[in-house]
């Protein structure tokens, strides 16, 4: 059961100018599918092939540290893709969710902004539901908050990428400026769908 690189769902430069297209190609074709090629190889053989990537990122402690990589890595960048996108707006649950546990989406976005700003080297800034709440946390390199290891444990609904390769052909090294420019193609849609699902 080889893990494969998902379709992007929309085309590389549906996200300019705020991701240029030359970044998505790269991020999308390049890095991702190495993560995905990396985890392939690091499973081969093993009895982690005949697992699905959920199981693999849950358990994750008991596997070699490329799987820790690799599959968070796949996982991560699975769910970035899905969660960016234009022509959506903030309503219904989510945005009274949002409102009522951060004052507004400029609070949301602050926290998220803090997060990804002050995580230090490589890694993501997240929104999780945890005991049916919304909270904000980060994590380093490609863990995520699904895996066993994670200091702050939920379900993530949007994942901000603030490693250098997300945003350094545009930006270079003004990682705030890329955090400002995301949240206007964030598809709400489908932040809201696994908002919904994490309940
Ligand atoms: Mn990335």
């Amino acid at each position: 059961m080889a893990h494969t690189l998902p379709a992007l769902g929309y085309a590389f430069d549906a996200l300019e100018p705020h991701i240029d297209a030359q970044t998505m190609q790269i991020h999308h074709d390049k890095h991702h599918q190495a993560y995905v090629d990396n985890l392939n190889k690091a499973l081969a053989g093993t009895d982690g092939e005949n697992k699905s990537l959920e199981e693999l990122i849950a358990n994750v402690s008991k596997y070699p540290m490329a799987v820790r990589n690799n599959g968070g890595g796949h996982w991560n960048h699975t769910l970035f893709w899905e969660i960016l996108g234009t022509g959506t707006t903030l309503g219904g649950k989510l945005a009274d969710a949002i409102n009522s546990t951060f004052g507004s989406l400029d609070g949301l976005k602050e926290k998220m902004n803090t997060a990804g700003a002050t995580r230090f080297g490589s890694g993501w800034a997240w929104l999780i539901v945890k005991d049916g709440k919304l909270e904000v946390c980060s994590t380093p390199n490609q863990d995520n908050p699904l895996m066993d290891i994670a200091e702050v444990k939920g379900t993530p609904i949007l994942g901000i990428d603030v490693w250098e390769h997300a945003y350094y052909l545009k930006y270079q090294n003004k990682r705030p400026d890329y955090l400002n420019a995301i949240w206007n193609v964030i598809n709400w849609d489908a932040v809201a769908k696994k908002y919904e699902a994490a309940l």
